[in-house]
């Protein structure tokens, strides 16, 4: 890697050389936390739980990002070269996770893609792309036939949102065409016989305390994009104020109302989308993971 392009923000930094990127992070992986995580969608968690693997820094840096202790430059980890991650992947199997859970990998796509490559054959859970959305096709395109299940956020529609609290002007048209290129890889969804989800695409989407219509534009957007009947949305109701009391936005200082997600909610029903929904008690910082 001689000058990075991996994420759509295209720094060219050179890492290998020792230069940080917008991302904030170097040449190798850096893994905050792994192991088994209970509080991702039923399928997904199921009884034994997710295999999670969260990698430190991240390309979008949302202002009111609930993994700002990894996702920050400073952030500390264990570094990984694609071999201790393809040994990482194989003891979470073992530990009887349902899935290796990949948690904003996108920076790290190549180092990954070759772990996986190294390991694929030994897997037999599904490996899923946990990501924000703002990915690039061709990245994406390297990663076809070693991820199962992917799980892009699909975070805004507005440019000026988008901007303000993730500095990424282009991220719906970027985000856009980055879940066409995941729906292709993998299809439609289907479950495992244990009815845990086996592949296919799960978008999520977290609804923002007064960008409801910027919501309701998200959720007529998926049904645009996607094939509405062979994919799952999550409808997020989990956004924690207290993650962004640093940022200078008054309006996300506080929880979400109960009328601004039901409302979300209730339009997912109308539309036909088929998922998840969370109850007012998944917005409480216990479930955010502890770095
Ligand atoms: S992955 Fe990081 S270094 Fe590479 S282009 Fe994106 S922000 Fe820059």
């Amino acid at each position: 890697m001689s000058g990075c392009y991996l994420c759509p923000r295209m720094c060219g930094a050179d890492r290998e050389a020792g230069e940080i990127g917008y991302c904030g992070m170097g040449a190798l992986p850096l893994v905050a936390k792994s192991g088994l995580h209970f509080y991702e969608e039923p399928p997904i968690s199921g009884e034994n739980g997710s295999g999670t693997m969260f990698f430190c820094g991240c390309n979008l840096k949302c202002v009111f990002c609930q993994n700002k202790a990894i996702s920050r430059n400073e952030a500390v980890g264990d570094v990984m070269d694609s071999r201790a991650l393809a040994n990482l992947m194989l003891d979470i199997q073992d530990m009887g996770a349902h899935n290796i859970n990949l948690v904003t990998a996108t920076h790290f796509a190549d180092t990954v893609a070759e772990a996986l490559r190294a390991v694929k054959d030994k897997l037999s859970i599904p490996v899923i792309y946990n990501t924000s959305g703002y990915e690039r096709v061709e990245i994406l395109k390297n990663l076809d036939g070693l991820i199962d299940i992917y799980m892009p956020d699909l975070k805004y529609c507005s440019s000026e949102l988008s901007e303000k609290y993730s500095y990424a002007s282009d991220y719906f048209a970027v985000a856009s065409e980055a879940l066409r290129e995941m729906y292709r890889q993998v299809g439609k969804i289907e479950y495992g016989e244990d009815r845990m989800l086996k592949r296919g695409v799960l978008v999520r989407h977290l609804v923002l305390p007064g960008a409801r219509a910027d919501s309701a534009e998200v959720l007529r957007a998926i049904c645009r994009i996607l094939p509405k009947d062979e994919i799952l949305v999550s409808v997020m109701r989990q956004y924690t104020p207290e993650f962004a009391m640093d940022c200078e936005y008054k309006e996300l200082k506080r929880r979400l109302t109960t009328f601004e997600y039901e409302s979300i909610a209730d339009m997912a029903i109308k539309l036909g989308i088929k998922g998840f929904f969370q109850g007012a008690g998944a917005a409480d910082t216990k479930f955010t993971p502890d770095f």
